[in-house]
């Protein structure tokens, strides 16, 4: 065998990537379109166009070139650094997953949820789940198939989590879920008791051109720059990384509450933030690639919420706020307008749920779905079992399946697994921001100031950096000591809570 010159091939892996990575380039731009400006006549070609896109995309990676090449590298791993073995064994778990799943497999399911998402919406409309049921059954079947294709060591579901997650495990999601039933439901309870009057705060009917001049002006002081970003608005706001230097965020303005506008947009930020801000050299690969949907959505809750709906953060902006809207604002303390969007009241619709009730959603939906997968559950039981977990874990009566079981996508999608990223999200912000305070102890000086520039840096440093060549879990542990766990979260929630039964004392201060 003729000798090898690793760095040669290296160099060659580097570029069938960024070949492929200009069908995600294209692809992303037509689904930005899509969403944004296109006119809804176009729905059907795009779709086509995009479809074939994909399968190019996908057909270049799962190639025999991809395998030979990385086949090479990993036999000569030895003479790559570090950084370059790391890439290498990243796209080979990639690679390996991608050919797992046979060409027949992957033409059914995508038929099955594109007729299933029909059956969804036409279900959700009528408020009849049996016309979803036939095709929910068929896509569990699916979703076994496609855990037992993959292989898994403990739990089908781990196959399926690890689409979502890279190293993620049902018995770790089990562990935190345990967590947030001990600790959560109680204090649930308890912030509920304690919360007395709502303060009378005008959210309604404020001018829709004014918000957005006011998240925007928000968005620029948190590092927004219109040579790298622009928001538009989207029926269901979103994030896109298009390229290097072109991530693009979306909003939606809510005629009953004006503050919908500024936590999306502050949300949709912080996913922004860290697709910018990811090793550009090198976003065709691992490295420059966000770790997982977990950790994506612990940036957008950590600005949306841990600094968006702190008082530092309105301590800097309310007075900003008032200006733009002075005849709505003016009579409105800091305190009740604080109250006001951190309002803690079990509820029907996850989408809608304040920072605690929202996990009590999770967790409904992740038991739910791991029973429907084991086959404890029955899918013509699911809207009893559902409304009857609603009542025993938030409280609330369901009066229909619109309001119940129907409300969300995912399923019809076929993302099973998918939900527990949404509740890890928000628990590893919460252990991230605890490290970060650790090693800025004036940060919330500083964010009463309107300075973000330190927190960014200790996030690009702790999080942006590694890209996906540590898993959520390595991520966290580097950053933050130990491994994810719910303390960090209960904590600050302990903390935010008390603050705000206890606001009334503190009126003085402002
Ligand atoms: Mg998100």
């Amino acid at each position: 065998m003729a000798q090898i010159d690793i760095e040669k091939t290296y160099e060659q892996l580097r570029e069938h990537m960024r070949r492929i990575s200009h069908y995600q380039h294209a692809i992303a731009l037509m689904h930005w379109d899509m969403e944004v400006t296109m006119p809804s006549g176009g729905i059907q070609t795009r779709s086509e166009a995009v479809a074939e896109l994909a399968a190019h995309a996908h057909n270049l990676f799962v190639s025999d070139t991809t395998r030979q090449l990385l086949e090479t590298l990993l036999e000569h791993r030895d003479k790559l650094n570090e950084h370059q073995r790391r890439n290498v064994e990243v796209l080979w778990d990639d690679y390996q997953r991608a050919v797992r799943l046979p060409e027949s497999f992957v033409r059914e399911e995508a038929q099955t949820t594109s007729l299933a998402f029909k059956a969804w919406q036409e279900a959700k409309e009528k408020n009849e789940f049996v016309r979803f049921q036939p095709l929910l059954e068929k896509i569990v079947d699916l979703k076994r198939k496609e855990a037992d294709l993959i292989g898994y060591e403990e739990h089908p579901y781990d196959a399926l989590l690890q689409s979502y997650d890279r190293g993620a495990t049902t018995a770790m999601v089990n562990r935190i879920m345990r967590g947030v039933r001990r600790t959560l439901v109680p204090l649930v309870e308890n912030v509920v008791g304690e919360w007395g009057e709502a303060p009378d705060v005008p959210l309604e009917d404020y001018p829709e051109e004014k918000v957005w001049e006011f998240i925007m002006f928000v968005l620029k002081k948190m590092g927004f720059d219109p040579a790298f970003s622009r928001q538009d608005y989207s029926p269901h706001p979103f994030t896109i990384d298009i390229g290097r230097g072109d991530v693009r965020i979306t909003t939606r303005y809510e005629r009953d509450n004006f503050t919908a506008m500024i936590f999306s947009s502050l949300h949709e930020w912080g996913h922004a933030l860290y697709e910018l801000h990811l090793n550009g050299e090198e976003r065709f690969l691992p490295a420059g690639q966000a770790c997982s949907l977990s950790i994506h959505e612990s940036q957008s809750r950590l600005w949306e919420n841990v600094v968006g709906r702190s008082l530092p953060f309105w301590e800097y902006f309310y007075p900003v706020l008032q200006g733009y809207f002075h005849d709505r604002l003016m009579g409105v303390s800091l305190l009740d307008f604080y109250r006001a969007i951190n309002r803690v009241k079990p509820s029907l619709i996850r989408v809608n749920a304040d920072e605690l009730t929202y996990h009590l959603h999770i967790l409904i939906r992740f038991e739910l779905e791991v029973a429907l997968l084991m086959g404890e559950l029955k899918v013509r039981d699911l809207p009893h079992e559902w409304n009857a977990r609603y009542k025993a874990l938030l409280g609330v009566d369901v009066p229909d399946d619109r309001m119940g079981v129907l409300q969300d996508v995912h399923w019809s999608h076929g993302s099973f697994g998918y939900f527990p990223t949404y509740s890890l999200g928000s628990f590893y912000a919460a252990q991230l921001y605890e490290a970060a305070t650790n090693a800025i102890p004036d940060l919330e000086d500083q964010i009463r100031a309107g300075e973000f520039g330190a927190l960014l840096e200790w996030l690009k440093k702790n999080v942006y950096a590694h890209g996906r060549l540590l898993t959520s879990e390595e991520i966290c542990e580097r950053a933050t000591g130990s491994p994810l766990s719910i303390k960090s979260f209960v904590r600050y929630a302990k903390r935010k809570y008390t603050q705000l039964y206890m606001a009334k004392e503190l009126v003085g201060r402002y």
